[in-house]
């Protein structure tokens, strides 16, 4: 039975149920995941993240090149930022693929204390544009069949959406983007 839909961004807790979150990565893919900054793991640990849910992770050529496709056009700053043979924190992943701190319910962290990519997801910012990484599993899209109305289901405003990744990029060092 499908739950009520909600505005409130439940709906997180509801995909957890399924099983089919953004919260899990595909076995092998583990170098991919984004990057932790230390502000983001300061906030983390006050909220009760701990050593075991972060892991070190080398700039690998695929980290690299997913990170230029988010961001292009900055390779440049990117490269300064990630150099290759340099490392970064990441979320730890366990060996299904999912990350250490998703619960059965959902994240183990208080909405504000997670990382602002998953507090952004699935919403980015590319040339000003709000866009949406369109995902089967994600539990808001098939509730809203695709991108209208995502932002009310999950909770979240446009200005949220361009506050936080604004937030994001000073975090991880990216200068602000005009
Ligand atoms: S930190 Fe929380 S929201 Fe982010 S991937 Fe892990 S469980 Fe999901
Ligand atoms: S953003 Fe989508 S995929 Fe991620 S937990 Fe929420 S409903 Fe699931």
């Amino acid at each position: 039975m499908t739950m009520p839909e909600t505005d409130d961004g439940s709906v997180c807790a509801r995909c957890a149920l399924h099983g089919g979150t953004c919260c899990a990565l595909r076995p092998g893919e583990e170098e991919l995941c984004f990057p932790v900054s230390a502000v983001e793991r300061a906030r983390m640990e006050a909220a009760g993240a701990r050593l075991k849910h972060f892991t070190r992770q080398e700039n690998t050529r695929a980290f690299a090149e997913n990170l230029a496709r988010l961001f292009p056009g900055e390779e440049e700053a990117l490269a300064r930022l990630f150099p290759p043979g340099g490392g970064h924190d990441r979320l730890t992943i366990l060996p299904g693929g999912a990350c250490a701190l998703l619960k059965t319910d959902g994240c183990a962290l208080p909405r504000e204390a997670r990382p602002l990519y998953c507090r952004l997801f699935p919403f980015w910012i590319q040339g000003g544009r709000t866009l949406y990484f369109e995902m089967e599993s994600c539990q808001a899209q098939r509730e809203r069949r695709g991108g209208a109305g995502l932002g009310g289901i999950l909770g979240m405003t446009g200005k949220d959406i361009h506050g936080l990744y604004a937030s994001l990029r000073t975090a991880w060092g990216l200068q602000e983007k005009k």
